[in-house]
Order: C-alpha cells, then structure tokens, then sequence
C-alpha cells in the first residue's frame, strides 16, 4: 500500500490547498507542460528509457484553480436519486425500471419540467394520478420536491493511514483531509 501511495502525487492550488491526487505521470506531464512546480519529492527515482527523475510527492498549480460547484443534472437517474428510488406517493421502492416520474401539476395545466414539480412515481401511481394534481386525484405527495443543492466538482478524500509522510506537512487545510 505505501508502495502505490508513493506513486501518487499530491496536487495544490495556486494558495496551498490541496485540490486532488494524480498518478506521477500525470504529474510529469503537467510539470512539462509548465502548469506545476514541485514542492516536494519521494525519496525514490523514476527511471524512464533515457532520464531518471525523483518521482514529485506533492506539487502546486502554477495558475488560479477554479473551485467549480456543480449543479446537480437534471435527470431522470438524478431525480430518482434525489427521491431515493420511492415512489412519492405510494412509497414504494422501486429499480430504474419499476419506476417513471410524474409532473406533480400536470404539464397540460402548466406544470414544468423541473425539479420542483417532477417526483419519482411507480407506474401505478403515475397511472391512477393521470392529468390530475394530486388533491385531485386523492393522493399526497410524502414530500415537497426540491432543487438539490449544489455539489462540489471535486472532494478530496484521502484517509491518513494512505497519506505519505511527503504530504503532511500540506494537507491541514481541507478538514475532509483528516477523517
Ligand atoms: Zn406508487
């Protein structure tokens, strides 16, 4: 394990947090490209066909890293997802399969396609409910739907045990570092 560890390089920002872990050819790459600078090295060499190298530990990007936040696509697996594969009116759990999405206020009332107005329904449900709202139909949603919060890009997750001593002294900055 700390064989494979020490192949791993330790990205920073631009400000010394760490962003992500590459492979070191990922790393060599970068580093040709001029988009790194190495901040530490393993101990050991890297022998290519014609040059050997320390293998880098850690590095930092040499431009601004853009902490992107994703919005959560919308999309069926996604809505799902979000419903945790139940029906929202009868409560069913049900696979991909078993299960289609229903417009809470009927898209020939003027009801969008949306987060907010699609659940998760079964196939019964979604049939009994037909172009109805759900008072209408007699049915009650278990819960409002709602827009998903947003969703980092990118975590960073790295247990301790794993870490090479290369990277400690960089690696107090992100919390998630540390579980
Ligand atoms: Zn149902």
């Amino acid at each position: 394990m700390a064989i494979a560890a020490e192949t791993r390089t330790l990205v920073l920002s631009l400000g010394y947090e760490p962003i992500k872990v590459i492979s070191w050819e990922r790393a060599i790459t970068l580093l040709s490209l001029g988009k790194i600078e190495v901040i530490e090295e393993y101990d050991h060499d890297i022998r290519s066909t014609s040059i050997v190298f320390k293998c880098p530990a850690v590095v930092r990007l040499l431009s601004v890293f853009k902490r992107h936040k994703k919005r959560v696509k919308f999309s069926r697996v996604n809505i799902f997802g979000r419903d945790k594969y139940r029906c929202q009116y009868c409560g069913d759990k049900g696979k991909l399969a078993d299960l289609t999405y229903d417009h809470v206020l009927p898209k020939s009332r003027g009801g969008k396609t949306e987060w907010k107005n699609i659940v998760t329904a079964c196939y019964g449900c979604n049939a009994k409910k037909k172009d109805r709202t759900p008072r209408e139909a007699g049915m009650r949603l278990r819960k409002q739907p709602i827009q998903p919060s947003w969703v980092p890009s990118m975590t960073i997750q790295i247990k301790k045990e794993y870490a090479p001593s290369a990277w400690a002294s960089y690696m107090y900055w992100n919390s998630e570092l540390e579980d």
